[in-house]
């Protein structure tokens, strides 16, 4: 047999990354994962199927969570690593969105772009990410995969909220206070992955100084069960990603699986976010001023929203919407609002490359281009990369950094292009 000449070369020495001490080649790892949502369980897999023994501590006193029903796109890194690294492949996962069709106010098509995007919910995701990891059994995995030789032990502990991470002799020390008593402790971890999401702690340590930006507008949500929508209002939207402008305002709607990830035509949902700037009238302090008087800082969770204020946006729904668009709007049982944040770290390691900001805690990109997940996927991809020694520390963080910024520039881009800058009813 010939070999092709290229593969005949051996790689330079000076090409590969150069190690890192207190990782590389020491197996297995003490690694402490802090939260456990999507960035977390996607770096718990890699890494513990690399043999490192995982803690996941997550402030969430259960295992048993619920998504914001705001849904989730397999994007490109997401996918990557669900055809790479799953082993539910006969669990059907999504719902395909086939063309992103821009409508206009007469519901007519204007414009289709073909994507072939899979639309999913973080329920689905999550129960997913879970079977992979440490087995658990629920409504979307009833049969978990069994656990391969030579991977590392795992733990999840829920209803641990970790409060600061510190440097120690040989390597680091992760303060621990349980939600439950207050009781304090402390996990001793060789590297430390910091996953605990938008709000995060870890990121609030590291960088004292780092502010949200708040562009001004919200995103109004709410999730409706195909089967209490017309079939007239069907045929326009299900399965598709619908994209319907407004002035200085738009909607997205798209399909997603019904209650426990069913993807069967009739009890699937269709998801829908409308991006508004706030008026005088009702501002977004009484928007997100809940029943019991609690104004929240940046989600109103579902089944909080004062009547008068959900009705007070049915009105400008009525106003804004083509009447059938409309007719899914007004079936909306538990809207929710968030106002639009980003956030970004300007670093994403820190304690002589032991501690690793991902996810929403690394970059919190506006949500317009529905990047999120897809971000921490390829951040715990790359990371994973890091601890095999594959990649430098430093080229990770460089890759994961400008993926991000670039990433948040498009979606802050997007957004100017369909909302503009200010709110219109400001001045
Ligand atoms: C319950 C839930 C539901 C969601 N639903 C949706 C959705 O429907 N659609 C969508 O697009 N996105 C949703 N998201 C957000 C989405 O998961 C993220 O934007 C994206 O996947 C990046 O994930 P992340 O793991 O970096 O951050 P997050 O998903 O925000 O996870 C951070 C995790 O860290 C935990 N945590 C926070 N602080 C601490 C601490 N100090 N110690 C221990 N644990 C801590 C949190 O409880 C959370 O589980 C949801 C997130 C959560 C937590």
């Amino acid at each position: 047999m010939t070999s092709h000449p290229k593969l005949q070369s051996t790689p330079q020495e000076s090409n590969a990354p150069p190690a890192n001490p207190f990782l590389n080649g020491r197996k297995p790892l003490k690694i402490v994962i802090i939260g456990g949502s999507c960035a977390a369980l996607f770096a718990a897999i890699l890494l513990k199927r690399q043999g490192h023994n995982i803690r996941i501590l997550e402030s969430a006193p259960s295992s048993s969570r619920e998504g914001l029903a705001a849904g989730i796109g397999l994007a490109a890194h997401v996918k990557r690593f669900f055809d790479e690294h799953d082993r539910l492949k006969d669990i059907p996962f999504g719902t395909p969105n086939d063309t992103i069709n821009f409508l206009d106010a007469e519901m007519q098509v204007r414009q289709k772009v073909p994507v072939g995007l899979i639309m999913t919910t973080w329920d689905a995701t999550y129960y997913r990410l879970r079977a992979n990891f440490d087995g658990l059994r629920s409504p979307y995995c009833a049969e978990p995969p069994t656990i391969e030789e030579g991977e590392g032990e795992e733990v999840f502990e829920t209803g641990k909220r970790a409060t600061v991470v510190e440097e120690v002799v040989d390597g680091l020390s992760v303060v621990v206070e349980d939600v439950g008593t207050n009781e304090q402790l402390r996990h001793e971890a060789d590297m430390v992955i910091a996953a605990d999401g938008a709000n995060s702690t870890m990121r609030r340590q590291l960088e004292p100084q780092l502010q949200r930006a708040e562009p001004g507008y919200v995103i109004w949500r709410g999730t409706v069960p195909t089967a209490d929508l017309s079939q007239e209002l069907l045929d326009k939207i299900e399965g598709h990603t619908i994209f319907y402008p407004m002035q200085h305002s738009y909607a997205v709607i798209y399909t997603i699986p019904g209650e426990n990830g069913t993807l069967a035509p009739g009890s699937r949902h269709i998801n829908f976010a409308w991006y508004f700037w706030p008026t005088p009238s009702v501002p977004t302090s009484a928007i997100l001023t809940d029943i019991h008087n609690h104004q929240h800082r940046t989600t109103l969770p579902k089944g909080l929203m004062r009547p008068e204020i959900w009705s007070a946006q049915l009105s400008t729904a009525r106003e804004m919407f083509n009447p059938l668009l409309y007719s899914l709007i007004s079936q909306i049982k538990e809207p929710f609002v968030s106002v639009i944040s980003s956030v970004m770290s300007p670093r994403a390691r820190y304690m002589n490359d032991r501690l690793f900001l991902i996810g929403d805690a690394l970059a919190q990109v506006q949500p317009n281009t529905g990047q999120g997940t897809n971000l921490a996927a390829l951040d715990a991809m790359l990371l994973a990369d890091v601890v095999k020694g594959d990649l430098s520390a430093e080229e990770w963080e460089k890759r994961v950094l400008e993926v991000s910024q670039e990433e948040s520039a498009k979606a802050k881009g997007f957004a100017k292009q369909w909302l503009g800058e200010l709110n219109p009813s400001s001045g």
